[in-house]
């Protein structure tokens, strides 16, 4: 037997009759960029999310840019975010010309500690570090982040939260959807996320009307209508047959979260108690769509070796936390500055998970885990 880390010829399978349809449709109507799937889809994606508006754009990396940049965050401004994260969210901060400043992450959900939140801010701005606007906390692996606590700290401070919701589509917190929790909040629709598109494509998700209309015309060279430039923006389109794609699978997202979310407590019942293994945490207020299933063990190479010999695929979501990567050496952190980060990506493994994996599949990976540990 092979599992891979995700399958997305055999999703492609299942839904081939629609999938041919809507893009056909595409080339039919030659609505290439944005045009009419497109807006079904921002209208699908935004109320799946009880949201107001979606913006869909280029990719998740755009539309963390492009809300950063439309809630007016630039140089002059810092923005806080976790180093535990994939490098996108801070080139989004970066791409603005603010400064990113980055805050440790909690040892039990992996996304943002909002007690070192509060203390950092509390202490005001150091150095040449301009003062904090906007707080950007990831809801990473597709758990929510703390955002009780994080909203009080940007209320008390007044800073203005953009979510990256890259890998939590459709998640939930105090059972309220991602998307609801700030000014805006960021979608990667990258192939393998929970909600892929057959190339790039991400979405803006916001409740806040002027903002909405500034993204629209950003992603779009500040155009109001057509050769009328109220302002400079960028070209952050989406593709018409992404726009098709997404509006097609978007059908779907429910029951695959489901399934998801199904594979996720199978291997958290079979798995408790084997080896020295952590297993995720799903925090009590969070409704975790599991984009990714991650362990830690003392063994993580030893471990993922074993599983390789097996065919099974394994993934590390995120081996080097972003403070010490050489593309952030300018920001003068250093080995120390987040132990959480440094602890969780030095021992951190992801199992394959993915709506299409059979029973039989989860069952293989559980036994080999097993076995792995009684070796
Ligand atoms: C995937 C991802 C992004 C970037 O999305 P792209 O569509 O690849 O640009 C940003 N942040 C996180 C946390 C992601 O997982």
């Amino acid at each position: 037997m092979k599992v891979p880390l995700a399958d997305l010829q055999g999703q492609y399978r299942k839904i081939k009759p629609e999938i041919d349809t809507a893009i056909q449709n595409i080339l039919d109507s030659s609505q290439y960029i944005l045009g009419k799937a497109v807006s079904q889809f921002e209208e699908a994606f935004a109320s799946a999310h009880r949201v107001k508006h979606c913006i869909a754009v280029g990719s998740g990396t755009d539309a963390l840019h492009v809300s950063l940049w439309g809630a007016g965050i630039g140089p002059g401004a810092s923005v806080v975010t976790t180093p535990f994260t994939f490098i996108a969210t801070v080139e989004a901060i970066s791409l603005t010309g603010a400064t990113p400043v980055f805050v440790d992450i909690d040892p039990h959900t992996y996304t943002m500690d909002s007690v070192k939140l509060e203390a950092l801010l509390a202490a005001g701005p150091g150095g040449n570090r301009p003062p904090v606007r906007a707080i950007l906390p990831i809801h990473l692996y597709g758990q929510t982040a703390d955002m009780d606590a994080i909203g009080s700290v940007a209320q008390k401070h007044g800073c203005c939260i953009i979510e990256d919701a890259c890998q939590s589509h459709a998640a939930k917190y105090d059972g309220k959807f991602v998307g609801n929790f700030g000014s805006a909040a960021g979608f990667s629709f990258y192939p393998g996320k929970n909600l892929g598109a057959y190339g790039e494509a991400g979405a803006v998700l916001t409740n806040d009307d002027v903002l909405a209309k500034r993204i629209r015309q950003l992603r779009d060279h500040g155009q109001s209508e057509k050769y009328r430039h109220e302002f400079e923006g960028h070209n952050y389109r989406m593709d018409g047959i992404q726009g098709a794609v997404l509006g097609t699978k978007m059908k779907h997202l429910e029951e695959w979260t489901i399934r998801r979310r199904a594979i996720a407590r199978t291997y958290l019942t079979l798995l408790s108690g084997v080896g020295d293994l952590v297993l995720p945490y799903e925090a009590p207020k969070a409704y975790h769509v599991f984009h990714v299933f991650a362990l830690r063990t003392k063994r993580r190479d030893e471990l993922q070796k074993f599983l390789a010999a097996r065919e099974i695929s394994t993934a590390l979501h995120y081996p080097i936390p972003l403070h010490l990567q050489q593309a952030y050496n300018h920001l003068g952190y250093r080995l120390g500055d987040f132990p959480v980060s440094e602890a969780v990506a030095s021992d951190v493994i992801s199992l394959p998970l993915y709506p299409e994996m059979t029973d039989e599949q989860v069952q293989f990976v559980i036994d080999n885990v097993k076995s792995f540990f009684k070796q």
